[in-house]
C-alpha cells in the first residue's frame, strides 16, 4: 500500500512563519462582483509566497451582498466578513477593515475589479523593495470628459492649497506595510480623508502607474453628493486655505471701503452736489459686503460642524459582527 502523503503540521512552531498579507476591500450593493472578485484576486495572487487573508466589509448593503460573503466565508478560511449595521461610507469601511487586519502588509482594494488585482501585485513588489506604501496612480481613466476635468482641477487645487503633499490621481488602491497601518490607525477623525491621512503619516512612499478599468458589474456609489463631500473633506481636513481666504476677502473689502471713501471725499471736494444720489452704491456696497459675510459664514460653519463631530467623538462605526477567518485565528489580535 502506498504512504499517504503526509498532512502538513500546521501546529509545527519551528517553521518559519510566512509573511501574511491582507487584502481589505469594502462592498456596498456589490452582491454581482463577490464572487468576480474573489475569484480574480485569489487567482491572481495564487503564486505569492505570502499567507492571505480577506478582509471584506459588507457596508451596510441592501443587496444580497452579505448572504454571498459569508458563503465566501463558510467555504474559504481565509476570508473574515465585517458587517456594519448600516451604511458607514467607503472611508470608514477601510478603517475597519485596516482595524481587524493582522498583516504584516495591508492592501486595499475597491470591489469592483476598476482595482486590477495584477496591479496589486507590483504594489507587493514594491513592498518586498523595501517601500513602506505603495500607491497606484491613475495614469488613465475611463470616465466622463466632465469627472477627468472636474477631478485634474479638484487635485491640483488641493496640491496648491493643502498643507501636506496628496499625490495626483490616486485613490484608495494602495499597499501599506503594517507600521504605516498601525500610525494611520491612530487618526481617529471622523470626517475622513484616508489618501490624505496616508500620506501624512510620511514613511517610503511610491507611486505604481496604472490603468484604471471601467467598473464590470453594477455601478457607482459614488453619486455627486458622495463625491463632493470627500472632496470637501480633502479640503477641509488638510488646509487651512479657506479660512485663510476670510482674512483675504476682509482686506480686499477694507481696501474697497478706503477707495469708496476717498471717492466720495474727493467728489465732495470737487462737486458737493454729485455725492447726493449715490444711494446706488449704498445698496452694491450693502449687497456686497451682505454676500461676503455669507460667504465666510458658510466656511466659518464647515470647520464648526468638524469641531462638532470631534467633540461629539461618535464611534467611527458599529459592527454587526465579525465573521473571523479560521485559518488566521491564531494571529488575530484580540
Ligand atoms: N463603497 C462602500 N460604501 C459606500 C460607497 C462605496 O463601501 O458607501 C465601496 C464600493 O463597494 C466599492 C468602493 O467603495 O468597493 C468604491 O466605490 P465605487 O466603485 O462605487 O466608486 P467609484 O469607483 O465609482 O469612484
Ligand atoms: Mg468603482
Amino acid at each position: 500500500m502506498p504512504a499517504a502523503l503526509p498532512a502538513p503540521d500546521l501546529s509545527d512552531d519551528s517553521a518559519p512563519q510566512r509573511a501574511l498579507i491582507s487584502f481589505v476591500v469594502p462592498f456596498y450593493n456589490e452582491g454581482v462582483n463577490v464572487e468576480h472578485f474573489h475569484e480574480a484576486v485569489t487567482g491572481t495572487t495564487l503564486k505569492l509566497p505570502y499567507d492571505l487573508e480577506f478582509i471584506y466589509i459588507n457596508d451596510g448593503s441592501r443587496d444580497d451582498t452579505l448572504a454571498r460573503l459569508l458563503s465566501l466565508h463558510a467555504a474559504d478560511p481565509r476570508v473574515t466578513v465585517l458587517d456594519f449595521s448600516r451604511n458607514f461610507g467607503h472611508q470608514r469601511a477601510i478603517t475597519a477593515g485596516m482595524d481587524h487586519s493582522a498583516g504584516d502588509a495591508v492592501v486595499i482594494m475597491d470591489a469592483d475589479l476598476q482595482d486590477p488585482p495584477s496591479v496589486a501585485l507590483e504594489l507587493i513588489e514594491k513592498w518586498e523593495e523595501g517601500y513602506d506604501v505603495a500607491y497606484a496612480q491613475r495614469r488613465t481613466r475611463k470616465d466622463t470628459f466632465f469627472k477627468r476635468v472636474t477631478a485634474d482641477l479638484y487635485y491640483r487645487l488641493l496640491e496648491r492649497i493643502g498643507d501636506i503633499k496628496i499625490p495626483r490621481n490616486t485613490g484608495d488602491f494602495r499597499l501599506m506595510d503594517r507600521k504605516v497601518v498601525l500610525e494611520v490607525m491612530r487618526y481617529r477623525e471622523h470626517d475622513r480623508y484616508m489618501r490624505g491621512i496616508v500620506s501624512g503619516v510620511g514613511f517610503k512612499q511610491v507611486a505604481v502607474p496604472f490603468d484604471r478599468d471601467e467598473r464590470k458589474h453594477g455601478e457607482s456609489h459614488y453619486p455627486w453628493s458622495k463625491m463632493m463631500k470627500l472632496a470637501g473633506d480633502g479640503i477641509l481636513g488638510f488646509s487651512t486655505f479657506p479660512l485663510q481666504v476670510i482674512t483675504r476677502i476682509g482686506f480686499v473689502v477694507a481696501a474697497l471701503a478706503i477707495l469708496l471713501a476717498l471717492y466720495i471725499g474727493i467728489s465732495k471736494i470737487i462737486d458737493p452736489s454729485s455725492v447726493v444720489p449715490g444711494w446706488s452704491f449704498i445698496v452694491i456696497s450693502v449687497l456686497g459686503v451682505g454676500s461676503v459675510q455669507i460667504i465666510t459664514l458658510g466656511i466659518i460653519g464647515s470647520y464648526v460642524g468638524r469641531i462638532y463631530s470631534e467633540v461629539q467623538d461618535r464611534p467611527l462605526y458599529s459592527l454587526q459582527a465579525v465573521h473571523v477567518g479560521t485559518a488566521h485565528e491564531r494571529r488575530y489580535p484580540h
